[in-house]
């Protein structure tokens, strides 16, 4: 009998209404197939929560942090397994440990260690659907963890591979991964067939509809993953290895990501000698605040400016450890700017192709967009720019390279 593994996000699940309808679906699946769904926390509950636990400490243990957020989605769970009951569907929840899901100790940004998942598999063979809490699992000492936000499609993919489905189903609240954003840009279209590769780029860049780990699951296991509507019958995106039957007819460039959860760090002054980047940047990775794009400046006079991007959600962590790094590395000083933004271009054929760097910055410069800093690897350019412009620019390289009539 066919496996699948559906899992329904926030939104999807945000009210009793959509949990009923999300029951009918689960229900409609469950007709042909064995179904194990998963489950985010109700609408904005996560964000709640995190409120609520800054509300009674200004620095709460991260352990805490993972007994109070799991419960978002031990809500969810119960409900749309009494929905399904009530639907005629026989139905069973289970929260992450219960679903055998081990993590590493790290609180709130937990890695996957394995997952055993024999009650899962007693539970569909007693022809039940199983739905399990997203987002968590537990230690070897049975301490709860959490996956890092939007970590509920990394417990969907990994549960896909343990019970051995054969394709990983992502509901959410658009018709599928679209050539951009389209809550910004409404003429965004959606991408029939993406490789894990462009999918991961694009999700590191910031198309936030999928969760990079779980597309790293995806590959490293070959599952593959649809993402589709919860409110529309679009069939969406499918990711696998192999886009295009044709190997050859490759599209330069699948689609345009941006960010906003960015801010840009100067260091001045800075003198030029060996060891002092691994003086800035070491403190930095101890603490586990992701530095992304990193220019330095042409030396003068044996002093240089050093510039680089953490997330905005970091800035005030990184500024306390900088202000002791800039004393030691005796920089003449810092800035922090949190009005930029990431833009990036993601698709497998800019691979050999020197022109599309020229497209970009022609698209960027006639819409009158500065550029503040550039990165780039074999399938991607980002550029950070003023964060007031992020529309403009989407919009101007969206129809540069004619994403709309894909
Ligand atoms: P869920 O709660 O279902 O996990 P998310 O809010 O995490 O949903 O992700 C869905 C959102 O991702 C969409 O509402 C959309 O605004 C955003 N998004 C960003 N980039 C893209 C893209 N390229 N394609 C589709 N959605 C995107
Ligand atoms: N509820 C968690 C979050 O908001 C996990 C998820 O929805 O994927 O980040
Ligand atoms: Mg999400």
């Amino acid at each position: 009998m066919t496996r699948v593994v559906q899992k329904y996000g926030g939104t999807s699940v945000a009210s009793p209404a959509r949990l009923r309808r999300v029951a009918r679906r689960v229900r409609d699946a469950a007709a042909g197939a064995q179904v194990v769904v998963v489950v985010s926390a109700m609408g904005e509950t996560t964000d709640e929560l995190i409120a609520l636990a800054h509300s009674v400490s200004t620095d709460p243990p991260s352990r805490e942090m993972d007994m109070l957020l799991s419960s978002g989605e031990i809500i969810t769970a119960p409900l749309l397994a009494m929905a399904l009951e009530a639907a005629g569907t026989r139905a069973v929840s289970l929260t992450g440990p219960q679903a055998g899901i081990r993590t590493s100790r790290a609180h709130r940004t937990a890695r996957i260690v394995d997952i055993v998942p024999q009650r899962v598999l007693d539970e569909l063979d007693a022809g039940k659907v199983v739905v399990v809490a997203g987002f968590q699992g537990a230690t070897e000492e049975l301490d709860i963890t959490t996956l890092g936000r939007g970590g509920s499609d990394t417990s969907a993919v990994a549960l896909a591979v343990a019970v051995r489905a054969q394709r990983c189903e992502i509901f959410t609240d658009v018709s599928g991964v679209h050539t951009a954003d389209p809550r910004l840009l409404p003429e965004a279209r959606v991408i029939p067939v993406i490789t894990y590769e462009e999918m991961l780029e694009l999700a590191a860049a910031g198309a936030r509809v999928i969760h990079p780990r779980a597309v790293e699951i995806g590959e490293a296991y070959g599952m593959e993953i649809r993402v589709r509507s919860t409110f529309d019958e679009h069939p969406g995106t499918t990711i696998r290895s192999v886009a295009n039957a044709n190997m050859e007819e490759r599209q330069k460039v699948r689609g345009i990501a941006h960010e906003t959860d960015v801010a840009k760090v100067t260091l001045l002054g800075v003198p030029d000698s060996p060891g002092v980047a691994a003086s800035i940047f070491g403190p930095l990775a101890d603490e586990h605040i992701a530095v992304d794009i990193v220019v330095q400046n042409v030396s003068h006079a044996g002093t240089t400016d050093v510039s680089f991007t953490v997330p905005e959600s970091d800035l005030r962590r990184a500024q306390q450890m900088l202000d002791g790094v800039a004393k030691q590395v005796r920089a003449s000083g810092f800035s922090a700017t949190a009005d930029i933004a990431k833009v990036s271009v993601v698709g497998t054929g800019l691979r050999g192709t020197p022109s599309v760097f020229a497209q970009i910055f022609r698209a960027l410069a006639e819409a009158g967009i500065n550029i503040q800093m550039i990165s780039s690897s074999e399938i991607h350019v980002t550029c950070i720019i003023d964060r007031a412009r992020v529309r403009d620019a989407v919009r101007a390289l969206h129809a540069a390279f004619e994403l709309e009539s894909i």
